[in-house]
């Protein structure tokens, strides 16, 4: 029958792309998927009977046994990974290129020697060998409500193709055989495409959180960069308060602390003391001015040692210095003051005392200026009584 011919012709050629399409397919599957990889191998198997056939079809030798015989391969491929005779750890393409050798090998042979023999086996005889992998594939389908249904029943399909031609002779039963196998053969490519798309989709989700993730990290440095940039910055501003060769804070600075003690002032004392070192004109002439620098810095460590945590310590300028005493009232400056006294005079190489004045906030004055001016005169009135002391304008 002409049109039987066309359309037998028309299923040859769709067998073959779906085949071709699924070994393509299957071919770019990550190997997350290596169980699909090894299904869509197996389809090199219909793939290469196919295309043999079609070009070294000898005349004779029905196209129909050349299907039965590839596709009835091809679902013992697929049992076979069934039934881990393929295990993961066959790859894939090694399996895709063997099966299409050995499938090559079985039809250029068939066509040399055995033509007879397909001849012989007869359609019905046939059919009972297909439903050996069909009642697997049926297993199959009852076991697994997953991804693979489409898989199983485009199987299926295949098989049930072979078994209408039970009833050959029948009215249309080549045409009902030819769709259950286009159907089946859809299925099978609907299933490769599904697995396909995910995989796709996988992929972009991946280059997406991949492409987050590098955002992040981006983030974090330049937010680290920016932290080091602010904590290096707060570091040129905390420097640029202090006295360079001494370390204390200085003449602006602890004139600031003691401006902001005045204006948080909640009704407690504080004190400044300021003090200068006895005859440091002398220590310069007589041992040089690095020794006189190391007076100065002898002077700002021991002075640091002797207050607390919260108390500042500043130069005023040349040797004079003055601290910030949160808190403290005249009679408990006093005591640091001398505490301070007793410290610097144990001081050797080179040897020297000091002078030191008390003002005490608000008593001796409300303004940074005033205090700084009584502070001032307790100093002055140390040197008056010979240095190494420590006075109050007023009261001592
Ligand atoms: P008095 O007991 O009256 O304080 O006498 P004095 O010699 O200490 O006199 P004064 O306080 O006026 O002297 C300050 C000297 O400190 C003058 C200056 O040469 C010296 N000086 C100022 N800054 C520095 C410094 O950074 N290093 C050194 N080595 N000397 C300095
Ligand atoms: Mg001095």
């Amino acid at each position: 029958m002409d049109y039987y011919h066309t359309a037998n012709r028309f299923l040859w050629l769709y067998s073959l792309s779906v085949s071709f399409s699924i070994l393509i397919m299957a071919i770019n599957f990550p190997y997350q998927h290596k169980r699909e990889r090894l299904l869509g191998a197996i389809f090199a198997i219909p793939f290469s009977g196919y295309l043999l056939s079609g070009l070294l079809l000898t005349p004779g030798l029905q196209i129909d046994q050349i299907y039965w015989l590839a596709e009835f391969l091809m679902l013992i491929g697929v049992m076979m990974v069934y039934l881990d005779l393929l295990s993961e750890k066959t790859n894939p393409i090694a399996l895709m290129v063997t099966a299409a050798v050995m499938t090559g090998i079985l039809f250029l042979s068939i066509n040399k020697f055995a033509t007879e023999f397909l001849r012989w086996i007869n359609y019905r005889t046939a059919l009972w060998f297909f439903w050996i992998p069909g009642f697997v594939i049926f297993a199959k389908i009852r076991q697994s409500k997953d991804a693979f249904y489409q898989f199983h029943y485009g199987l299926l399909m295949i098989v049930l193709a072979y078994t209408v031609q039970f009833f050959r002779g029948s009215l249309y039963v080549p045409e009902v055989s030819m769709i259950l196998k286009i159907v089946g053969y859809s299925l099978l490519l609907i299933h490769f495409s599904g697995t396909m798309e995910k995989e796709i989709k996988m992929l972009q989700r991946s280059a997406d959180n991949y492409q987050r993730r590098l955002q992040k990290t981006a983030d974090n440095a330049a937010k680290r960069k920016e932290n080091e940039l602010i904590r290096s910055h707060q570091a040129v501003l905390e420097n640029a308060k202090k006295d360079g060769l001494t370390g204390a804070f200085n003449r602006i600075s602890i004139m600031d602390f003691i401006d902001e003690q005045i204006k948080q002032n909640d009704g407690t004392s504080f004190s400044v003391l300021m003090f200068d070192i006895d005859k440091f004109k002398r220590i310069n002439d007589n041992l040089g001015h690095v020794k006189g620098d190391i007076a100065l810095k002898t002077l700002a460590s021991i002075t640091q040692g002797v207050i607390r945590e919260y108390d500042y310590l500043g130069r005023y300028g040349g040797d004079e210095f003055i601290v910030l005493l949160p808190k403290l009232n005249l009679a408990e400056s006093r005591l640091v003051a001398e505490r301070l006294l007793e410290k610097i005079r144990k001081t050797k190489e080179p040897h020297f005392t000091i002078s030191i004045g008390i003002a005490v906030f608000p008593e001796d004055g409300e303004t940074v200026l005033e205090l700084i001016q009584i502070a001032d005169k307790g100093l002055y009135k140390s040197k008056e009584k010979g240095g190494n002391d420590v006075s109050h304008h007023e009261v001592f």
